[in-house]
């Protein structure tokens, strides 16, 4: 396989004084400009007992190589995925079919799904649903072809659109200031690094949302909450999405009344507006009880898992969100879209698909068919189809199973079983629930060598870059009306190459940016 590390680039820095100033440079520039987290409790003991200390997150030195024919691919073709994601959220009978095959073996997923269940019944009283998407994606060799190659779409609280715009900010900064400067330079004008418009392209997507909700009809004002887990330490990461939010251009010229909301206090500090059929959701913030908001968009970075539902209450809360005016980003039926059933079933071929021409059915036209069909690899179902029965072979298999990993309808990185875990786990549960899994190749990139600074230590090896292009869209659920279809920048993740998973927040892998190739 060939190597994208051409040259000496990235360099390796065998010289301490070089390393150090550009530690030191990466250290500053990252808490001056808000490339931070806070720090895990473990790290601090109980030395922050205010919660006042923040640390740079994991970032590479330099920008990892990536190729430009990829980047420029998986951007372009976001807008379909939008699309298409829409379209699947809308279609509730093609999902109850999937969330049935799943949910025997998936009390979480049986969960969101009453959820919906119960809105059903009474009806719906918001027809619009907001997607911040993001769309992950590998390099894939294929002779001397590279293609992008979909790890993932995630539908909810599709994150670091707020730390990664920063990243490429970083390594333009150190591109201008401190590359130049080694002893073996690389000038600015070498590198290619395409601008990022992530924060403002997320903010954007919410700014819309708020205002398609309008104006209360009770008179109140209107504000965007964002759903949170208690004690996150992603926060920086939420905070450049709400500030860019309130200040984005085109709201009043008051900003954007945006507020942080535990997941866990919903039912504390929201209500539904009393004898009203609208069901308008209102806020009211605990630290003034005089005032009361009526909220237009309501953004979930909770609700993904089910450590987000530790009892009945947190699925009522859930439920008052879902049968609420606000306009949920996502609702539970496009949170169900990004079910990795979805994907696979999406990417099965026709000829052994159980649901025939899945893609077909939500993307007609050739062209875009074929442009998205060419981003999935090989994701077969583990039930007891033909296709189904092959890939328990498969999985079962010592040697087979090396080139797998077997994902579960989770999300939020460290779910997944790799390689030779798989017969492992598959041996744990029972075989009716197998079903509830899906197996997929493994993507293996063109090895690519960085330095990540991780806690103020530098690890450098070989690494692996996951590409996520995030999207916004918002579209009307009983019409279909799409009323706004955007690509929003994007995110590199790089992990060691001796990772399995890759999420920075999960602690397995850093920041990146792309420097095209
Ligand atoms: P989650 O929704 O929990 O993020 P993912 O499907 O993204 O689940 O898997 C988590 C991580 O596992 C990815 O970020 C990637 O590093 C790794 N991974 C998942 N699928 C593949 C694959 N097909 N090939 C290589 N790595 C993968
Ligand atoms: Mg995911
Ligand atoms: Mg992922």
């Amino acid at each position: 396989m060939s190597s994208l590390t051409g040259g000496s680039y990235p360099p390796t820095l065998e010289d301490a004084g070089e390393q150090d100033r550009l530690v030191q440079t990466v250290k500053d520039w990252t808490i001056a400009h808000g490339l931070a987290v806070r720090p895990p409790p473990a790290l601090v003991g109980d030395s922050d007992p205010e919660g006042v200390l923040a640390m740079s997150a994991p970032v590479t030195l330099f920008p990892s190589p990536f190729p430009q024919s990829c980047f420029e691919d998986a951007s372009a073709i976001q807008t379909k995925y939008n699309e298409l994601y829409a379209r699947i959220s809308q279609d509730e009978e093609f999902l109850g079919a999937l969330v049935q095959e799943v949910a025997g073996g998936d009390e979480f997923i049986a969960n969101l799904w009453n959820v919906h269940l119960r809105v059903k019944k009474e009806g719906y009283v918001q027809d619009l649903s907001l997607g911040l998407f993001r769309s992950d994606y590998m390099v894939h060799q294929d002779g001397d072809s590279l293609q992008i190659k979909q790890v993932e779409f995630n539908t909810i609280a599709s994150s670091f659109g707020g730390l990664s715009a920063r990243t490429s900010l970083l390594h333009s900064h150190l591109a201008r200031t401190e590359y130049p400067l080694l002893k073996s330079p690389i000038h600015r004008s070498a590198l290619e690094l395409p601008t990022n418009g992530s924060t403002e392209g997320l903010a954007a997507g919410l700014a819309a949302a708020f205002r398609a909700y309008g104006h209360s009809a009770l008179g109140h004002p209107t504000c965007v909450v964002f759903l949170v887990q208690d004690g996150e330490r992603n926060v920086f990461d939420q905070r450049h999405l709400e500030y860019a939010l309130q200040s984005s251009p085109g709201a009043d010229a008051d900003p954007i009344p945006v507020f942080r909301l535990p997941f866990s206090q919903i039912l504390a500090h929201t209500t539904l507006a009393p004898s009203s059929p609208a069901r308008q959701l209102l806020y009211h913030p605990p630290h003034n009880p005089s005032l009361t908001f009526e909220v237009a968009a309501a953004y979930l970075r909770a609700g993904y898992g089910p450590g987000d539902y530790p009892d009945a209450a947190a699925w009522e809360a859930r439920y008052q969100i879902e049968r609420s005016a606000a306009i949920a980003c996502p609702t539970v039926l496009s949170q169900l879209a990004g079910m990795k059933k979805v994907q696979q079933v999406l990417a099965t071929p026709d000829a052994v698909s159980a649901t025939p021409s899945a893609l077909r059915r939500f993307i007609p036209d050739d062209e875009s068919h074929s442009a998205l069909w060419k981003t999935f690899t090989n994701i077969y179902p583990l039930d007891t189809t033909p296709a189904g029965l092959e890939a328990r072979r498969l999985a079962t298999d010592p040697a087979a199973c090396q080139r797998y990993v077997m994902k579960p309808q989770r999300e939020g990185g460290g779910n997944n079983f790799y390689r030779g875990a798989i017969p492992r786990r598959l041996a744990e549960i029972p075989e009716e629930h197998w079903g509830s899994y899906i197996l997929m190749e493994i993507i293996t990139p063109p090895p690519v060598v960085n330095t990540i600074l991780r806690n103020g230590k530098l690890e450098h090896g070989g690494v692996i870059c996951e590409l996520g292009v995030y999207g916004t869209c918002l579209w009307n659920q009983r019409t279909g009306e799409v009323l706004r279809n955007q690509e929003s920048g994007y995110l590199l993740r790089t992990k060691g190459d001796q990772s399995e998973e890759g999420g920075v927040a999960a602690g397995y892998g850093c920041m990146d940016s792309v420097r095209l190739l």
